[in-house]
């Protein structure tokens, strides 16, 4: 018997018969970049999110640059978000030759808002917040912050797909959300895509322009673009799950539902559901002091687990030219060295959970 971290068969075979009927018309319908998948999932993504506009791109990463870029952020600005991201967040700020700044996470793993305004210098334009593992960020006091300084607010929304604060979807609360929907994300495709949200018309127009060479009339290219787009098959794919997207995120809550009252172990720290918000549980993300030994203790009985992440961005070779050290960031590297996701993925069995959850409290 062995339980993967995540095992991406299922989700397929939950909805089989709609991917290969909508496969099925894409390939026979004889067009597959920019065609009208694209453009319902753009509408239906948006409505979603209650959010104005919805641009298809290539994946999360160019979501995060591109947006970046449109907005105008460049050399010498300064872009603060947390340390305890996945590096993309981060290389989307470098990729415009801009430093990022970096931010302690609190204890919901989101940026810690009472650590945000002593980073704040007269180069700082924008703040990233990262939804980090589906939990959403405190929106409300970044939100607030943004204001008073005005600073420009981007959401990576990469790993929340659906989760809310106070009710309204993150991604719709500042400038743009960004999305990947690499397969493991909650709305995964078939490969890579992503898109952008915003309400901002010009964002919109900008990015709509930027992701298709420069071009907004073929062949006529205002400005040095990007080939970013989202594929019609992927967009076709992601129709059908964003169909069943409040399924696919319920089936996730009742697995975080049985973990959090079923996993009973002094030696292990379960995460924390901050107030007003309603999480999608992208991972669930425990930790222990003695995580290797807990992760052999798992391996042992047949489970599988990851480290989110095991090296922060601050500490990743592609970074030493910002000259940062260990030490820098020690609730970062605290958890860089504690953390680990046990499976949740839609169709793990009721069977499967009850046996992590069985070894994690025989730890
Ligand atoms: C997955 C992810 C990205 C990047 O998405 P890609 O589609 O892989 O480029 C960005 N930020 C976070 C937090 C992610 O989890």
């Amino acid at each position: 018997m062995s339980i993967r971290v995540n095992d991406l068969k299922f989700s397929f075979k939950q909805y089989q018969k709609e991917f290969e009927d909508k496969a099925l018309e894409i390939l026979r319908g004889g067009y597959y970049i920019m065609g009208s998948e694209l453009k319902s999932f753009e509408e239906e993504w948006a409505k979603y999110n209650k959010s104005t506009h919805s641009i298809g791109v290539a994946s999360g990463l160019d979501a995060i640059w591109m947006t970046l870029k449109c907005l105008g952020i460049g050399e010498g600005d300064e872009v603060i978000t947390q340390a305890n991201t996945f590096i993309a967040s981060v290389m989307g700020i470098t990729m415009n030759n801009a430093t990022p700044v970096f931010v302690e996470p609190d204890e919901y793993y989101g940026i810690d808002a009472n650590k945000i305004e002593e980073k704040i210098t007269d180069k700082t334009r924008a703040i990233i917040a990262v939804h980090l593992y589906g939990m959403p960020c405190q929106m409300d006091k970044i939100t607030e912050i943004c204001q008073k300084h005005n600073l420009l607010l981007i959401e990576d929304c990469a790993q929340s797909h659906g989760a809310t604060f106070m009710g309204r979807r993150t991604g719709t609360f500042g400038s743009a959300g960004c999305f990947s929907f690499y397969p493991t994300k909650n709305l995964g495709a078939f490969g890579d895509g992503g898109a952008v949200i915003t309400n901002d018309d010009d964002l919109n127009k900008s990015l709509r322009i930027y992701r298709n060479y420069g071009s907004e009339i073929r062949y006529h290219n205002k400005i040095v673009g990007a080939n970013s787009r989202l594929d019609e098959i992927q967009a076709g794919f992601l129709r059908v799950k964003l169909s069943h997207i409040e399924e696919i995120n319920r089936e996730r809550a009742v697995i975080a539902d049985n973990y959090l009252n079923g996993i009973n172990n002094s030696k292990i720290i379960l995460p924390k559901i901050r107030n007003n918000t309603s999480p999608v549980w992208h991972q669930f993300v425990i930790r222990c002091q003695e995580r290797e030994a807990l992760m052999a203790h798992l391996n042992h009985k047949g489970i599988d687990t990851l480290i989110h992440y095991p090296i922060p961005p601050h500490l990743s070779e592609c970074y030493n030219y910002l000259g940062f050290k260990n030490g820098d960031f020690p609730i970062t590297e605290e958890y860089a060295d504690t953390v680990l996701s046990i499976p949740i993925y839609n169709g793990l069995t009721k069977n499967s959970q009850d046996i992590i959850i069985e070894s994690l409290n025989g730890f």
